[in-house]
C-alpha cells in the first residue's frame, strides 16, 4: 500500500493529512488520488465508509492548492452533488477538515431549509460547491448558480440519486457544465441505469472497484436471528442492553416505524431518536450531534435518512425490519466498522422476511450466519420453515485491523509541473 507521501499532494495538504494521523491510504484513495490528479474520468464502486469522500476531496483540494489564481473569479470549479443533505453536510465536513490549510471557499446547497443563507453564500464566491440536485436545480432557475467554470463534477452515491429520483435533475444539471471538465462518479452498486449515465457522463475513465461485488465491508460480523414478529422489541432491547453495545443504529423499513419503535425504547429506559424525512433539518442535525456527543446511543433510522450518516465507532446496526432492497442491506451495514474498526450487524428475519435474507446473500455473495438455526416460529403459517442457508453456519469473527499506523513527516516541495500540465498530459 502506498503512502499518502507518494501520492505527492499539495504540501499542506500532506501536512494536513499527517495531523489527521493518516497515515495510508485506503484502497480506493490509493487508486483514485493519482488518476484524478492526472485528469482522468473515474468511476468508482465503493461503499461510504472506504475513504471515498477523500478520495475525491483530497484531489479537488489538491487542484485547488495549485490553482488558487484560477480561483479568483469566485465562481464554483467543483461541483459535488449527492442525494440527502445529510451527506451533502458531511461531504462539507470533509471538505473543511482536509482543507483546513487550503486557501478555498465553499457553499453547501440543500432543501428543507430557507434559501437565503445559501444564496449569500454564493454571492461571496465559492470554489467548491457541494449541493444536492433539487435545490441546486430551484437556485439555477433564479439565476443564482453559474456553472460555467466548473472543471470538476463529483457524483456521489449515484445509485441512491438514481433510487431517489434525482436522475432528471441530475441530466438537467450536467446539461449545464461544460463539456471539457473532469467527472469523478461514485457508486456503490452499478446497476444497469448507473452504467448507462457513467457512460453517458464519462470518458475513457479510470475504474477503481473496491468492493467487486457489492460486498459488506470484511471487518462487520454479519448475523441473523431469526424470529416472530412480536419478538422483535423484546429482542431488540436485550442487544441494546449488552455490554459491547455503545452506539447503535436500528433499521426501521417505515417512519411511522421508526417513531413508533423509539417511543418503545425510551418506555424501557434506552435514549433513542429517530431520524427520518419526515423530521425537520434541524432536527435531523440535533439527532446527529445528540448521537455524536454520545447523549442519545441509539438511533432509530430509515433508509434514506441514514445515508451517508458518517459517524465513527458505531459499533452495532441492527436491522429490526429486512431493508426492501438488497442494496439497502449494504447501505445499512456499513455504518459500522468503519475505516478499518470492526463492527457487529445483526438482522432480525421473520418468516415472511426470508425472500428478502435470500436477496441479500445473492447480492453479497456470501450466506449470513444464522444465530439461532433451531429456533421454532410461531409465524410460519404460510410458508415452511426451511431455506437455503438456515442450516446454522458458524461464520468466524473477522477481525480487521485499522491500517494506521507509522509515523512519518511530510517534508516535500509543492507538486511536480502542478495539477493543470499534469490533467493536460492526462487528456492528451
Ligand atoms: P468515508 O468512506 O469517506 O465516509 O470515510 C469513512 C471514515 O474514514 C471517515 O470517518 C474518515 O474520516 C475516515 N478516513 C478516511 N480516509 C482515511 C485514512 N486514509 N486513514 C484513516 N481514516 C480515514
Amino acid at each position: 500500500m502506498k503512502s499518502f507521501q507518494e501520492l505527492e499532494l499539495f504540501e499542506p495538504l500532506e501536512k494536513r493529512l499527517a495531523e489527521l494521523e493518516y497515515t495510508t491510504p485506503t484502497p480506493i484513495q490509493a487508486q483514485t488520488i493519482p488518476a484524478a490528479i492526472e485528469g482522468k474520468d473515474i468511476l468508482g464502486c465503493a461503499q461510504t465508509g472506504t475513504g471515498k469522500t477523500a478520495a475525491f476531496a483530497l484531489p479537488i483540494l489538491d487542484f485547488l492548492g495549485h490553482e488558487a489564481p484560477r480561483a479568483a473569479s469566485g465562481r464554483p470549479l467543483a461541483l459535488v452533488l449527492a442525494p440527502t443533505r445529510e451527506l451533502a453536510i458531511q461531504i462539507g465536513q470533509s471538505f473543511h477538515t482536509y482543507g483546513k490549510h487550503v486557501r478555498f471557499r465553499q457553499t453547501l446547497v440543500y432543501g428543507g431549509v430557507g434559501q437565503n443563507e445559501q444564496v449569500r453564500s454564493l454571492n461571496k464566491g465559492a470554489h467548491v460547491l457541494i449541493a444536492t440536485p433539487g435545490r441546486l436545480i430551484d437556485l439555477m432557475e433564479q439565476g443564482h448558480v453559474r456553472l460555467s467554470d466548473i472543471e470538476i463534477l463529483v457524483l456521489d452515491e449515484a445509485d441512491r440519486m438514481l433510487d431517489m429520483g434525482f436522475m432528471p435533475a441530475i441530466k438537467k444539471i450536467i446539461a449545464k457544465l461544460p463539456q471539457d471538465r473532469q467527472s469523478l462518479f461514485f457508486s456503490a452498486t452499478l446497476p444497469p441505469k448507473i452504467r448507462e449515465l457513467a457512460d453517458q457522463l464519462l470518458f475513457n475513465p479510470f475504474q477503481v472497484n473496491v468492493t467487486p461485488k457489492t460486498k459488506s465491508v470484511e471487518q462487520i460480523d454479519q448475523s441473523v436471528r431469526m424470529m416472530d414478529r412480536c419478538e422483535k422489541v423484546d429482542q431488540l432491547v436485550k442487544v441494546l442492553r449488552g455490554d459491547d453495545v455503545l452506539r447503535s443504529i436500528v433499521f426501521t423499513r417505515t417512519k411511522h416505524g421508526a417513531n413508533a419503535l423509539t417511543r418503545k425504547l425510551e418506555k424501557q429506559g434506552i435514549t433513542a431518536t429517530a431520524i427520518h424525512g419526515n423530521k425537520s433539518q434541524a432536527a435531523r442535525q440535533r439527532a446527529l450531534s445528540a448521537f455524536r456527543d454520545n447523549r442519545i446511543s441509539v438511533l432509530v433510522a430509515t433508509d434514506v435518512a441514514a445515508r451517508g450518516i458518517d459517524i465513527d465507532d458505531v459499533t452495532h446496526v441492527v436491522n429490526f425490519d429486512m431493508p426492501m432492497e438488497p442494496e439497502s442491506y449494504v447501505h445499512r451495514v456499513g455504518r459500522t466498522g468503519r475505516a478499518g474498526a470492526n463492527g457487529i450487524a445483526i438482522s432480525f428475519c421473520t418468516v415472511d422476511e426470508r425472500d428478502k435474507l435470500r436477496e441479500i446473500e445473492k447480492l453479497i455473495d456470501q450466506p449470513l450466519r444464522i444465530q439461532n438455526p433451531g429456533a421454532k416460529l410461531n409465524d410460519t403459517a404460510s410458508k415452511p420453515a426451511k431455506s437455503s442457508n438456515f442450516g446454522g453456519r458458524n461464520g468466524s469473527r473477522n477481525n480487521g485491523s485499522s491500517s494506521a499506523n507509522g509515523n512519518r513527516r511530510p517534508k516535500k516541495r509543492f507538486g511536480k509541473g502542478g495539477w493543470n500540465k499534469r490533467r493536460a498530459t492526462a487528456k492528451a
